[in-house]
């Protein structure tokens, strides 16, 4: 990498330090190694960088409330990701968490300690929407619910409790 692209990945590595993703989703999109990244994580906060691995895509549902939350930013992700990228894209995600936060502040339901989604978990999230682990299928009632061929999910809608799948 030449001199004037690291810098430029840099300054966008600054960025997402300060929206609190992870060295590790950092170092894959703008290709500077996690060691330099982390050094910069020091750098802007004075904190070594938080260890610990990212969420299992399990982990995303181990409750009614963080189910509610995935449904809330899975749809606001699509929302504003009118190109229908492939790949995660983290201009998009960070927007979208910005909005999610904003309105999750309104669901009694997601403010609560069993309820802690963050946007290294939204990352996660919607990966695993996009390689279509999850989907997002329409409860008869007007809600959606989320449904998964691959992994244990409680599929009952939050909002009326039907178990159907359309
Ligand atoms: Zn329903």
């Amino acid at each position: 990498m030449n001199k004037l692209s690291q810098s430029l990945q840099t300054i966008k590595a600054a960025r997402y330090i300060g929206q609190n993703l992870k060295v590790q989703i950092i170092a894959r999109y703008t290709e500077l190694p996690e060691k330099y990244l982390r050094a910069l994580v020091k750098e802007l906060t004075g904190r070594a960088p938080s260890s610990g691995r990212l969420i299992t895509t399990q982990r995303l549902f181990r409750n009614k409330r963080t189910i509610t939350a995935c449904i809330l930013f899975v749809s606001i992700y699509l929302r504003l990701d009118e190109q229908k990228n492939n790949d995660v894209d983290l201009e998009i995600l960070i927007n979208a968490y910005k909005q999610f936060t904003k309105q999750a502040v309104l669901f009694e339901v997601l403010n609560h300690p069993q309820c802690s989604f963050t946007i290294n978990d939204a990352w996660v999230l919607i990966n695993a929407y996009l390689d279509k682990v999850i989907q997002l299928s329409p409860c008869p009632c007007g809600n959606v619910k989320l449904i998964s061929r691959d992994i244990q999910i409680d599929e009952r809608c939050w909002f009326c409790g039907s178990v159907a799948r359309y």
